[in-house]
Protein backbone atom coordinates (compact mmCIF):
# COMPACT_ATOMS: atom_id res chain seq x y z
CA UNK A 1 0.00 0.00 0.00
CA UNK A 2 2.83 2.17 0.75
CA UNK A 3 4.35 1.38 -2.47
CA UNK A 4 0.78 2.23 -4.16
CA UNK A 5 0.88 5.90 -3.22
CA UNK A 6 4.23 6.63 -2.91
CA UNK A 7 4.57 9.21 -5.84
CA UNK A 8 1.78 11.22 -3.89
CA UNK A 9 3.01 10.80 -0.35
CA UNK A 10 6.29 12.21 -1.38
CA UNK A 11 4.35 15.43 -2.40
CA UNK A 12 4.46 17.65 0.76
CA UNK A 13 1.23 18.86 0.71
CA UNK A 14 0.28 14.73 0.83
CA UNK A 15 2.64 13.66 2.67
CA UNK A 16 2.38 9.80 4.89
CA UNK A 17 -0.63 11.60 7.22
CA UNK A 18 -2.36 13.15 4.50
CA UNK A 19 -2.41 9.79 2.94
CA UNK A 20 -3.96 8.43 6.31
CA UNK A 21 -6.60 11.09 6.08
CA UNK A 22 -7.48 10.22 2.68
CA UNK A 23 -8.09 6.48 3.72
CA UNK A 24 -10.22 7.57 6.49
CA UNK A 25 -12.48 9.96 4.42
CA UNK A 26 -15.56 9.31 2.73
CA UNK A 27 -17.03 10.96 -0.61
CA UNK A 28 -20.14 11.06 -2.68
CA UNK A 29 -19.99 11.91 -5.84
CA UNK A 30 -23.44 13.16 -7.71
CA UNK A 31 -23.85 12.54 -11.25
CA UNK A 32 -21.24 10.13 -12.83
CA UNK A 33 -20.65 11.94 -16.88
CA UNK A 34 -17.93 14.03 -17.85
CA UNK A 35 -17.18 14.94 -14.66
CA UNK A 36 -17.99 12.37 -12.09
CA UNK A 37 -15.65 9.74 -14.54
CA UNK A 38 -12.68 12.40 -13.82
CA UNK A 39 -13.14 12.65 -10.12
CA UNK A 40 -13.89 9.39 -9.53
CA UNK A 41 -10.85 7.85 -11.18
CA UNK A 42 -8.84 10.44 -9.21
CA UNK A 43 -9.87 10.22 -5.90
CA UNK A 44 -10.02 6.14 -6.28
CA UNK A 45 -6.76 5.75 -7.45
CA UNK A 46 -5.37 8.08 -4.47
CA UNK A 47 -6.63 6.06 -1.91
CA UNK A 48 -9.95 7.94 -0.71
CA UNK A 49 -11.47 5.03 1.41
CA UNK A 50 -15.34 5.02 1.29
CA UNK A 51 -16.40 6.66 -2.53
CA UNK A 52 -20.23 6.59 -3.24
CA UNK A 53 -21.13 7.08 -6.62
CA UNK A 54 -24.64 8.04 -7.50
CA UNK A 55 -26.12 8.36 -11.20
CA UNK A 56 -29.38 7.78 -12.60
CA UNK A 57 -28.27 7.45 -16.17
CA UNK A 58 -27.27 4.30 -18.29
CA UNK A 59 -24.22 4.82 -21.10
CA UNK A 60 -24.72 6.05 -24.72
CA UNK A 61 -22.22 5.99 -27.49
CA UNK A 62 -22.08 9.72 -27.59
CA UNK A 63 -20.85 9.61 -23.91
CA UNK A 64 -17.92 7.48 -24.77
CA UNK A 65 -16.32 10.91 -26.45
CA UNK A 66 -15.61 12.57 -22.67
CA UNK A 67 -17.03 10.34 -19.88
CA UNK A 68 -13.79 8.25 -19.62
CA UNK A 69 -14.52 5.57 -17.48
CA UNK A 70 -16.93 3.96 -19.91
CA UNK A 71 -15.99 1.43 -23.11
CA UNK A 72 -18.31 0.21 -25.64
CA UNK A 73 -19.25 -3.19 -23.52
CA UNK A 74 -20.64 -1.18 -21.03
CA UNK A 75 -23.19 -0.07 -23.66
CA UNK A 76 -23.90 -3.33 -24.86
CA UNK A 77 -24.05 -4.70 -21.37
CA UNK A 78 -26.68 -1.83 -20.70
CA UNK A 79 -25.14 -1.03 -17.38
CA UNK A 80 -25.94 1.95 -15.72
CA UNK A 81 -23.30 4.24 -14.91
CA UNK A 82 -22.74 4.15 -11.38
CA UNK A 83 -22.47 0.05 -11.49
CA UNK A 84 -19.90 -0.03 -14.48
CA UNK A 85 -18.02 2.76 -12.84
CA UNK A 86 -18.06 0.47 -9.48
CA UNK A 87 -16.74 -2.59 -11.31
CA UNK A 88 -13.85 -0.71 -13.39
CA UNK A 89 -12.69 1.04 -10.40
CA UNK A 90 -12.96 -1.70 -8.18
CA UNK A 91 -10.48 -3.47 -10.64
CA UNK A 92 -8.03 -0.17 -10.51
CA UNK A 93 -8.05 -0.05 -6.42
CA UNK A 94 -9.77 -2.95 -4.53
CA UNK A 95 -9.06 -1.44 -0.85
CA UNK A 96 -11.12 1.56 -1.76
CA UNK A 97 -15.03 0.85 -0.69
CA UNK A 98 -16.79 1.44 -3.69
CA UNK A 99 -20.61 2.12 -3.97
CA UNK A 100 -22.49 2.73 -6.74
CA UNK A 101 -25.92 4.04 -6.29
CA UNK A 102 -28.57 3.90 -9.46
CA UNK A 103 -30.78 6.39 -8.38
CA UNK A 104 -32.12 10.36 -9.40
CA UNK A 105 -31.10 13.08 -6.78
CA UNK A 106 -34.35 14.49 -5.48
CA UNK A 107 -34.87 15.99 -2.23
CA UNK A 108 -36.84 12.72 -0.27
CA UNK A 109 -33.36 10.92 -0.95
CA UNK A 110 -30.25 13.91 -1.47
CA UNK A 111 -29.87 13.65 2.38
CA UNK A 112 -29.32 9.56 2.87
CA UNK A 113 -27.63 10.16 -0.51
CA UNK A 114 -24.88 12.09 1.38
CA UNK A 115 -25.58 10.94 4.73
CA UNK A 116 -21.74 10.36 6.24
CA UNK A 117 -19.54 11.81 3.61
CA UNK A 118 -16.75 14.22 4.58
CA UNK A 119 -16.83 15.77 1.35
CA UNK A 120 -19.69 15.70 -1.57
CA UNK A 121 -18.57 15.98 -5.18
CA UNK A 122 -20.83 17.66 -7.96
CA UNK A 123 -20.72 16.01 -11.46
CA UNK A 124 -23.60 17.40 -12.30
CA UNK A 125 -25.68 18.09 -15.58
CA UNK A 126 -28.25 20.16 -14.47
CA UNK A 127 -28.74 23.36 -11.91
CA UNK A 128 -31.72 22.18 -10.06
CA UNK A 129 -30.15 19.20 -8.04
CA UNK A 130 -27.62 21.81 -6.81
CA UNK A 131 -29.11 23.61 -5.53
CA UNK A 132 -30.73 20.69 -3.40
CA UNK A 133 -26.71 20.07 -2.88
CA UNK A 134 -26.55 23.10 -1.49
CA UNK A 135 -29.01 22.92 1.33
CA UNK A 136 -28.24 19.20 2.01
CA UNK A 137 -24.31 20.69 2.81
CA UNK A 138 -24.82 23.43 4.58
CA UNK A 139 -27.64 21.72 6.99
CA UNK A 140 -25.12 18.95 7.78
CA UNK A 141 -22.16 21.05 7.67
CA UNK A 142 -20.61 18.99 4.54
CA UNK A 143 -18.63 20.84 2.45
CA UNK A 144 -19.21 20.76 -2.18
CA UNK A 145 -17.43 21.62 -4.60
CA UNK A 146 -19.40 22.84 -7.49
CA UNK A 147 -18.47 21.94 -11.39
CA UNK A 148 -19.91 22.00 -14.35
CA UNK A 149 -18.10 21.89 -17.88
CA UNK A 150 -20.05 22.93 -21.10
CA UNK A 151 -18.61 23.84 -25.15
CA UNK A 152 -14.88 24.82 -24.14
CA UNK A 153 -15.71 26.28 -20.77
CA UNK A 154 -15.70 25.33 -17.43
CA UNK A 155 -16.27 26.60 -13.40
CA UNK A 156 -15.85 25.31 -10.23
CA UNK A 157 -16.22 26.85 -7.16
CA UNK A 158 -15.54 25.23 -3.14
CA UNK A 159 -18.40 25.80 -0.78
CA UNK A 160 -17.33 25.28 2.76
CA UNK A 161 -20.74 25.48 4.76
CA UNK A 162 -21.11 28.66 7.12
CA UNK A 163 -17.56 29.69 6.16
CA UNK A 164 -17.24 30.39 2.35
CA UNK A 165 -20.48 32.00 0.11
CA UNK A 166 -22.80 29.20 -0.95
CA UNK A 167 -23.84 28.43 -4.35
CA UNK A 168 -27.19 30.04 -3.50
CA UNK A 169 -24.88 33.34 -2.76
CA UNK A 170 -23.61 32.84 -6.48
CA UNK A 171 -26.76 32.25 -8.02
CA UNK A 172 -30.08 32.84 -6.25
CA UNK A 173 -31.99 30.22 -8.33
CA UNK A 174 -31.98 27.67 -10.93
CA UNK A 175 -33.92 29.87 -13.54
CA UNK A 176 -32.37 33.54 -12.78
CA UNK A 177 -29.25 33.04 -15.04
CA UNK A 178 -30.40 33.07 -18.10
CA UNK A 179 -28.31 30.75 -18.89
CA UNK A 180 -30.34 28.23 -21.18
CA UNK A 181 -26.69 26.37 -22.73
CA UNK A 182 -26.86 22.02 -22.43
CA UNK A 183 -24.77 19.63 -23.94
CA UNK A 184 -27.48 19.33 -26.50
CA UNK A 185 -27.10 23.10 -27.78
CA UNK A 186 -23.96 23.68 -27.01
CA UNK A 187 -22.11 20.84 -27.08
CA UNK A 188 -18.74 19.92 -25.18
CA UNK A 189 -15.29 19.28 -26.12
CA UNK A 190 -13.35 16.85 -23.39
CA UNK A 191 -10.66 18.85 -22.02
CA UNK A 192 -13.19 21.67 -20.41
CA UNK A 193 -14.61 18.86 -17.89
CA UNK A 194 -11.23 16.84 -17.77
CA UNK A 195 -9.23 20.43 -16.40
CA UNK A 196 -12.48 21.30 -14.29
CA UNK A 197 -12.93 17.65 -12.72
CA UNK A 198 -9.36 18.03 -12.26
CA UNK A 199 -9.37 21.33 -10.16
CA UNK A 200 -12.35 19.59 -8.26
CA UNK A 201 -10.30 16.82 -7.22
CA UNK A 202 -7.47 18.77 -6.03
CA UNK A 203 -9.47 21.16 -4.20
CA UNK A 204 -10.91 17.71 -2.64
CA UNK A 205 -7.05 16.67 -1.55
CA UNK A 206 -7.07 19.64 -0.52
CA UNK A 207 -10.27 19.89 1.79
CA UNK A 208 -9.15 15.86 3.26
CA UNK A 209 -6.08 16.46 4.12
CA UNK A 210 -6.98 19.83 6.04
CA UNK A 211 -4.94 21.81 3.80
CA UNK A 212 -4.97 25.89 4.66
CA UNK A 213 -4.76 26.76 1.01
CA UNK A 214 -7.83 26.01 -0.32
CA UNK A 215 -9.22 27.88 -2.82
CA UNK A 216 -11.94 30.66 -2.01
CA UNK A 217 -12.91 31.81 -5.64
CA UNK A 218 -14.90 31.30 -8.53
CA UNK A 219 -12.45 29.66 -10.99
CA UNK A 220 -13.55 30.06 -14.76
CA UNK A 221 -11.60 28.38 -17.89
CA UNK A 222 -11.73 28.05 -21.52
CA UNK A 223 -9.78 25.75 -22.91
CA UNK A 224 -10.39 26.95 -25.96
CA UNK A 225 -8.86 30.24 -25.77
CA UNK A 226 -6.54 29.01 -23.22
CA UNK A 227 -8.40 31.16 -20.56
CA UNK A 228 -8.02 31.11 -16.63
CA UNK A 229 -9.44 33.66 -14.45
CA UNK A 230 -10.60 33.78 -10.74
CA UNK A 231 -13.16 35.70 -9.29
CA UNK A 232 -14.05 36.44 -5.72
CA UNK A 233 -17.34 35.89 -4.37
CA UNK A 234 -19.30 37.67 -1.84
CA UNK A 235 -21.78 36.65 0.91
CA UNK A 236 -25.72 37.47 -0.39
CA UNK A 237 -27.04 39.01 3.12
CA UNK A 238 -30.39 37.78 1.83
CA UNK A 239 -29.52 34.16 0.95
CA UNK A 240 -32.18 31.75 2.38
CA UNK A 241 -29.62 29.10 2.38
CA UNK A 242 -26.95 30.75 4.58
CA UNK A 243 -30.11 31.70 6.83
CA UNK A 244 -30.74 27.97 6.72
CA UNK A 245 -34.24 28.03 4.94
CA UNK A 246 -33.44 24.82 2.76
CA UNK A 247 -36.17 25.76 0.40
CA UNK A 248 -35.24 22.83 -2.53
CA UNK A 249 -34.45 20.51 0.49
CA UNK A 250 -38.13 21.25 2.21
CA UNK A 251 -39.61 21.18 -1.04
CA UNK A 252 -42.90 19.17 -0.67
CA UNK A 253 -43.82 18.60 -4.10
CA UNK A 254 -40.84 16.36 -6.54
CA UNK A 255 -40.73 16.72 -10.09
CA UNK A 256 -43.11 14.12 -11.07
CA UNK A 257 -41.24 14.56 -15.07
CA UNK A 258 -38.86 16.02 -16.07
CA UNK A 259 -36.68 16.61 -19.91
CA UNK A 260 -33.47 15.14 -19.56
CA UNK A 261 -30.38 17.43 -20.87
CA UNK A 262 -29.13 16.48 -24.74
CA UNK A 263 -31.21 12.99 -24.41
CA UNK A 264 -34.58 13.76 -26.18
CA UNK A 265 -35.76 11.67 -23.26
CA UNK A 266 -38.22 12.20 -20.15
CA UNK A 267 -37.78 10.54 -16.92
CA UNK A 268 -40.38 9.64 -14.93
CA UNK A 269 -40.84 9.78 -10.69
CA UNK A 270 -43.07 8.05 -8.72
CA UNK A 271 -41.84 8.86 -5.13
CA UNK A 272 -44.23 6.58 -3.77
CA UNK A 273 -42.44 3.02 -4.72
CA UNK A 274 -39.93 2.09 -2.96
CA UNK A 275 -38.99 -1.10 -5.10
CA UNK A 276 -40.45 -3.18 -8.05
CA UNK A 277 -39.08 -6.68 -9.38
CA UNK A 278 -38.40 -6.61 -12.72
CA UNK A 279 -39.07 -9.90 -13.27
CA UNK A 280 -42.72 -9.89 -12.40
CA UNK A 281 -42.66 -6.16 -14.11
CA UNK A 282 -41.43 -8.16 -17.71
CA UNK A 283 -44.02 -11.06 -16.98
CA UNK A 284 -46.44 -8.34 -17.01
CA UNK A 285 -45.35 -6.33 -20.07
CA UNK A 286 -44.50 -9.10 -22.19
CA UNK A 287 -47.90 -10.14 -24.03
CA UNK A 288 -48.27 -5.97 -24.35
CA UNK A 289 -44.88 -5.41 -26.29
CA UNK A 290 -41.29 -6.37 -26.58
CA UNK A 291 -39.45 -6.67 -23.47
CA UNK A 292 -36.04 -7.44 -22.85
CA UNK A 293 -34.29 -6.94 -19.09
CA UNK A 294 -31.66 -7.47 -16.57
CA UNK A 295 -31.13 -7.03 -13.20
CA UNK A 296 -30.90 -2.97 -13.50
CA UNK A 297 -33.20 -2.29 -15.70
CA UNK A 298 -35.76 -3.20 -18.11
CA UNK A 299 -36.48 -2.11 -21.42
CA UNK A 300 -40.19 -2.12 -22.98
CA UNK A 301 -40.84 -1.39 -26.31
CA UNK A 302 -44.55 -0.32 -27.60
CA UNK A 303 -46.15 1.34 -30.10
CA UNK A 304 -43.29 3.14 -31.09
CA UNK A 305 -42.11 3.94 -27.71
CA UNK A 306 -39.53 2.87 -25.71
CA UNK A 307 -39.11 3.07 -21.88
CA UNK A 308 -36.58 1.76 -19.55
CA UNK A 309 -37.79 0.91 -15.96
CA UNK A 310 -35.45 0.92 -12.98
CA UNK A 311 -35.91 -1.40 -9.68
CA UNK A 312 -36.40 1.75 -7.86
CA UNK A 313 -39.91 2.49 -9.84
CA UNK A 314 -38.09 5.51 -11.79
CA UNK A 315 -38.86 5.46 -15.69
CA UNK A 316 -36.93 7.06 -18.40
CA UNK A 317 -39.41 7.60 -21.79
CA UNK A 318 -37.23 8.14 -24.77
CA UNK A 319 -37.82 9.73 -28.08
CA UNK A 320 -40.01 12.42 -26.47
CA UNK A 321 -39.51 15.72 -24.45
CA UNK A 322 -43.42 15.50 -23.60
CA UNK A 323 -43.84 15.06 -20.19
CA UNK A 324 -47.31 14.76 -19.98
CA UNK A 325 -46.87 11.89 -22.72
CA UNK A 326 -44.16 10.32 -20.80
CA UNK A 327 -46.24 10.31 -17.47
CA UNK A 328 -49.04 9.15 -19.39
CA UNK A 329 -47.27 5.86 -21.13
CA UNK A 330 -45.84 5.57 -17.08
CA UNK A 331 -49.61 5.62 -15.81
CA UNK A 332 -50.56 3.13 -18.38
CA UNK A 333 -47.80 0.51 -18.35
CA UNK A 334 -46.22 1.27 -15.04
CA UNK A 335 -49.13 2.42 -13.03
CA UNK A 336 -49.19 5.05 -10.42
ZN1 LIG B 1 -25.55 31.58 0.64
Amino acid sequence: MIDRYSRQTLFPGIGQEGQRKLGNSCVAIIGCGALGTIIATSLVRAGVGKVRIVDRDFIEYHNLQRQVLFNEEDIKAELPKAIAAERHLKKVNSSVEIEGVVSDVNYTNIEKLVAGADLILDGLDNMETRFLINDASLKHGIPWIYGGAISSYGMTMNIIPHETPCFRCLQASPISSGIALTCDTAGVISPAPFIIGSLQTTEAMKILVGAEEINRDLIIIDVWRGEFNHFKISHRADCPACRGEYQFLEARSGTRATSLCGQNAVQVLNPETNEISLERLAAHLGPLGEVNYNEFMLRFRVNNHEMVIFPDGRAIVKDTNDESLARGLYAKYIGM
